[in-house]
């Protein structure tokens, strides 16, 4: 028999969808990756680590360089101090650190809240530690967090509560008050947390990504995880890390060992060595804050309303003024005959909320937004006239 845990999960909905895309040769702003290039230097680095002989197993924890830098810049941006040797660890991108962190504290019956829709891999990353999955819904017309369905959902039982901001579907950023709730009903209640910030550059309007690191209370609590995927557009190269207190980090190695037990030598060498001067971070967010504008230009006043993100690089669309259809089967009718993939929401609750929301990947040149979103008007026009005619 195979293990009953999985037995509802199935592909992933960014696997369907690319592969749909690439199908029908269709634009493909489902899946989020970026579509420009890594940067040079970061490519010769590693070709050069190579060469010098940096080809075999790393430290379990991380390459001591990788994990300095790590813990320096934690410091320099959020004001907390990780010390690298203890309580920072290298994972195989943002989705190992969380399995991992999950894994090193959930044991079977424990209840773990997360907000839905959710990112993919935290629920099946608790059913596999046994755990119990316990979804708090956002608010369904602002995606917002309802603080006191949270409170209703802690019960003794409540060992971890999964963190997501800036926000993967629906673009939305922790505000201070989020902070607040969030740190009262962690003092009232023995909590750990996990905070999935791969998205913490990506925050547009002059708003400001509060990272659990900056909360001693919280971070005395938490695992903070990231990926330098999406920060150096390099989603295929799989690296990422977790950085939480010693006796956590503790716990986490100990899966970690066994999980992959080191990840990929030169280039965990290559971005130490580029870490020490690099500070591209500074400026994603007007990068990204740019190609949201410039896909939101091409809505404005049409019938796909949208509110405009105000992180990661993902852009919401209501699609109730278009189309009945469900969110699963519109996505997939616009991959084919519109030739523009997109990704529904629907996959990102555990029960089917029936929204009308597709959310559109903007990390693409702007020629690929420019033709994607002109294919889905020319096409959302064409439907809509059709509808009136018949
Ligand atoms: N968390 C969120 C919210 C994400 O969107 C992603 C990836 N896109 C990940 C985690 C996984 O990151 P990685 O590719 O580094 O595993
Ligand atoms: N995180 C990416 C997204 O939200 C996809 C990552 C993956 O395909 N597993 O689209």
């Amino acid at each position: 028999m195979f293990s009953p845990r999985l037995r509802n999960i199935g592909e992933s909905i960014f696997a369907r969808m690319t592969a749909l895309a690439n199908k029908h040769n269709a634009v493909n702003l489902s899946q989020g990756f970026p579509d420009f290039s890594v940067s040079g230097t970061l490519i010769d680095l590693i070709h050069r680590h190579m060469q010098a002989g940096a080809n075999q197993y790393a430290p379990m924890p991380g390459l001591p360089a990788l994990r300095n830098a790590i813990s320096e810049k934690i410091r320099d941006v959020y004001g907390r101090e990780y010390n690298p040797d203890t309580s920072v660890t290298i994972t195989a991108g943002a989705t190992q650190a969380i399995f991992t962190a999950i894994n090193s504290i959930i044991s079977a019956g424990d209840e773990v809240i997360v907000f839905e829709p959710a990112y993919d891999s935290y629920i099946p990353s608790i059913l596999i530690a046994g755990g119990i999955p316990v979804p708090v819904s956002l608010n369904q017309h602002n995606f917002t967090i309802d603080w006191e369905a949270v409170e209703s959902a802690v019960t003794s039982k409540t060992k971890a509560i999964v963190l997501n901001s800036p926000h993967n579907p629906c673009g939305t950023v922790f505000t201070t008050e989020d902070i607040e709730h969030l740190r009262r009903i962690c003092s009232e209640n023995d909590i750990y947390i996990i905070s999935d910030e791969v998205y913490e550059h990506m925050v547009f309007d002059g708003g400001r990504h509060h990272s659990i690191a900056e909360y001693e209370d919280l971070a005395a609590k938490a695992f903070v995880i990231s990926s330098f995927g999406k920060t150096y557009h390099a989603t295929g190269w799989k690296v990422g890390y977790a950085a939480a207190p010693p006796e956590l980090t503790k716990e986490f190695r100990k899966v970690h060992q066994f999980v992959t037990f080191s990840v990929h030598t030169p280039t965990q060498a290559a971005y130490a060595e580029f870490m020490q001067h690099d500070r591209s971070y500074n400026t994603l967010s007007g990068f990204y804050q740019e190609k949201r504008d410039y896909l939101n230009s091409f809505f404005a006043g049409s019938p796909l309303k949208f509110t405009p993100a105000e992180g990661t690089y993902f852009q919401i669309f209501d699609y109730s003024a278009v189309s009945d259809e469900h969110d699963l089967e519109f996505s997939e009718r616009l991959t084919r005959e519109a030739g523009v993939a997109v990704i529904p929401l629907s996959p990102f609750f555990s029960k089917d909320p029936d929204l009308k929301f597709i959310r559109v990947c903007f990390a693409k040149r702007d020629e690929v937004i420019k033709e994607g979103a002109e294919r889905l008007l020319r096409y959302i026009h064409k439907d809509l006239t059709k509808d009136k005619e018949s």
